[in-house]
Parts: C-alpha cells; sequence; structure tokens
C-alpha cells in the first residue's frame, strides 16, 4: 500500500537523533513522517539491561527545547523511554510504529523521490533523513573455535546484569566503555578475566569539552574519507567512575591481557599455548551503523563508509544529498545526535529549495 501524499522527508528511526530531527523539521514546517522499527519510545535505550541507571550511563544530552531525565538510581530502560514518550507527545511529532523499514531506493516512477519501503506499505519523499542508530547490529569477531564452545556467550545487546555470572568464571571481551562498566560489576562478584584487541588508552584529565572535541574531529576525518566509522566513545579513551574502584582494587583492569588464538569447548587457547578455563564470554564488542536498508542507494565509498560533506562535519551524504544521515560516525552520541538533528533539517531545507 502507498501513501497517497508525497512527503517532503521521511525519518527512518526515532531514537534521540531521530527525534532531533523532527523537532527541527517541523519547525521549518518541512512535511513528514517518522518511521520507527520499536514497538515503543526510547530508541536503543529501551533494550540497555536493567542494572543500567541514570547514574552510570555517561551522560545523556537533552532533546532541543527540554530537560533530561536526572542522573538517579531509576533504571535507563525506564527513565529514557518515559522522557521520549513525553517528549513525542509534547511536540506532536509524526511517529508512526512498528514500522522497520526494509529499503530505499529511487521511485521507479520519478527517479528524483524516493521510495521507502516496510513490508507492504510504501512512502514516497523527496528526502530522507536516516536515524537507525547501531544497536540493531552488534558486532562479534569471528574467532577459530567459538562455535564449539559449550559455556555461554553473550553480546552486550543480550547482557542479563552481572547477578548471572556468579559462579562463573568471564571471560570479558573489548577495549571500550562497556567492557569497563562490565568488569566493574562483575569483577567484586565473580572471577573475572579481561582481554582486549590493543592496548586501552586510559583517561586520566578531566573529559573538558575540549577533548570530546578532539576525539569527535578524529572520527569526522575517517568518515570525511569515507572510512566506517568508528564509535565517538572508542576515541575519547578510558575512565574508571566511582562504581568501578572496587573492580579496580581487586586488579579486574590491571590483569587485561591480549586476545586469546581460539575458543576450545572449555575456554580459550592463548597464543603462547597455554589454555585458560572459562564458563561464560561476554562480548563487548560493539557495533556497527544500521545501514543494509540503504544498499539500494549505493552510498557507500569504496573505503566502505558514507562519505558526508563539511569534511565529515555535515549530515548531508556527498553522494546523494536527498539522504542525511544521523547518529552516524562523529554524532553518534546524544549530544552529536542533536546537533546532527539540526543540521540534519536544514540539510533537508537546502535540498528542496534547489
Ligand atoms: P538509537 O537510540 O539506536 O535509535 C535508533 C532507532 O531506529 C530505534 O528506535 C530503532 O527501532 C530504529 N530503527 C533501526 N533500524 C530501523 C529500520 N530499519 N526501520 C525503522 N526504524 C529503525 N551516548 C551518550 O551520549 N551517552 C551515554 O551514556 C551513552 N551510553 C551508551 C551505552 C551503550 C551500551 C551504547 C551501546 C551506546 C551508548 N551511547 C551513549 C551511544 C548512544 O547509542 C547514542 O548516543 C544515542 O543514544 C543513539 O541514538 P540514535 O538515535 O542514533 O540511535
Amino acid at each position: 500500500m502507498t501513501e497517497s501524499r508525497t512527503f517532503d522527508s521521511v525519518v527512518i528511526g526515532a531514537g534521540q537523533a531521530g527525534l532531533s530531527s523532527s523537532f527541527h523539521l517541523q519547525r521549518l514546517d518541512i512535511s513528514h513522517v517518522v518511521l520507527d522499527a520499536d514497538e515503543s519510545a526510547g530508541g536503543a535505550w529501551q533494550h540497555r539491561w536493567d542494572a543500567l541507571t541514570m547514574r552510570d550511563v555517561h551522560g545523556v544530552a537533552e532533546l532541543p527545547g527540554s530537560l533530561p531525565p536526572a542522573r538517579t538510581v531509576q533504571r535507563a530502560n525506564q527513565a529514557i523511554p518515559a522522557y521520549f514518550t513525553k517528549y513525542e507527545r509534547e511536540h506532536a511529532l509524526p511517529v508512526i510504529r512498528p514500522v522497520r523499514v526494509d529499503r530505499v531506493e529511487n521511485d521507479p516512477d520519478q527517479q528524483r523521490l524516493l521510495t521507502v519501503t516496510a513490508g507492504d506499505r510504501v512512502w514516497r519523499t523527496r528526502t530522507i533523513v536516516n536515524a537507525t542508530g547501531t544497536w540493531s547490529q552488534p558486532f562479534i569477531p569471528r574467532y577459530p573455535g567459538m562455535a564449539q564452545f559449550a559455556g555461554e556467550q553473550f553480546h552486550t545487546v543480550a547482557y542479563p546484569g552481572p547477578e548471572h555470572f556468579i559462579g562463573k568464571r568471564t571471560l570479558v571481551v573489548g577495549g571500550g566503555a562497556s567492557a569497563v562498566q562490565f568488569l566493574g560489576a562483575l569483577a567484586p562478584i565473580t572471577d573475572t578475566i579481561w582481554v582486549t584487541r590493543s592496548e586501552p588508552i586510559w583517561r586520566t584529565d578531566d573529559f573538558t569539552p575540549e577533548a570530546g572535541a578532539a576525539s569527535v574531529a578524529l572520527v569526522e576525518q575517517r568518515v570525511a574519507a569515507g572510512l566506517p566509522p568508528q564509535s565517538v566513545v572508542s576515541v575519547t579513551g578510558l575512565m574508571l567512575r566511582e562504581q568501578e574502584r572496587e573492580a579496580e582494587r581487586l586488579g579486574a583492569y590491571a590483569r587485561r591481557r591480549p586476545m586469546f588464538a581460539s575458543i576450545e569447548p572449555d575456554g580459550v587457547r592463548w597464543a603462547d599455548g597455554t589454555f585458560e578455563r572459562v564458563d561464560a564470554i561476554l562480548w563487548a564488542t560493539g557495533f556497527r551503523p544500521a545501514i543494509a536498508h540503504l544498499a539500494p542507494l549505493h552510498l557507500r565509498s569504496r573505503a566502505g563508509g558514507i562519505q558526508l560533506d563539511r569534511a565529515g562535519r555535515g549530515t548531508t551524504a556527498v553522494v546523494d544529498p536527498r539522504v542525511q544521515l544521523v547518529g552516524y560516525g562523529p554524532s553518534a552520541s546524544t549530544i552529536g545526535a542533536n546537533r546532527a538533528g539540526r543540521a540534519a533539517a536544514t540539510g533537508v531545507r537546502r535540498y528542496l529549495a534547489r
């Protein structure tokens, strides 16, 4: 079924990036709908583990024209969905859910238009703002023997909470903020081993706005060159917070080892041939952008990423100015997503004015 109306824009995804985009499109009086795959408001936050409280998150920027939830012990997977629900309602944002977009392509009849298809529903539009985040694309590297492992394996997306690991020798894989946080919760209650591909970079100084901007600039350079983006968090460096001090005292971070060579049914084999028994492997190995539905538009460069304008600081796809990408690369943080929403709305207006 094709919607009879042609929209000026279709926003795909209603997390922080999609809601900010919709807010700014609305202010510019640009007709649009927001299509979101989830059953309810909250973006990826509604799927985060129960033990993650608003005190544990690294900081959630406010959506335009509102105040963010307080840093209390309330669960993030409740506080932020409640905040987004209220925001969508207060600003009457045109969100339709659940709608999982399968593909975006040139309209067969009018090449300058795009069609956005979700099952048997089709929307016709002049531009899109893609805000689909990364949560639906968890990344787990391949290691020999991993299919034969007899213990449990979880990615961050399925982290069942710390209590689940009591009595289980747990290997935490990954050098990012999630791994640090998991070790902080697990090391005081169970036996942990930490492995990372490269030496973690620890920050001892305060994370000033200047340091944040320098980290974002590193990701911008990659996106400007059309390379696959790194996560902003991966270039900011790691910091221990109060809730991780007990794990630090127990040596959980000091006992880090380089990656193992292979996985066996009862554990892992190190590169030097020695064996380590483990009961569970927790893959805190990150995510990839959820952009498979954009494949028909051929936006990827030869380097594998999507090149964005303004030397990677903009949101417009260089090869197709009908497409805005928000929450991608340098804007994959709540503060970045907010700013990208505004830039995307401006980019849509610029395209429509052509
Ligand atoms: P999401 O919140 O993932 O929203 C994407 C939306 O798109 C979802 O609602 C989804 O249903 C929808 N969608 C996906 N695919 C489709 C499709 N094909 N069709 C239709 N809809 C689709 N950042 C911070 O700034 N502070 C933090 O403390 C912080 N903590 C983090 C903790 C973890 C564990 C992780 C993984 C990330 C964290 N981040 C944090 C980064 C964070 O993910 C981003 O800042 C921000 O929340 C992402 O917003 P988003 O709108 O880009 O994506």
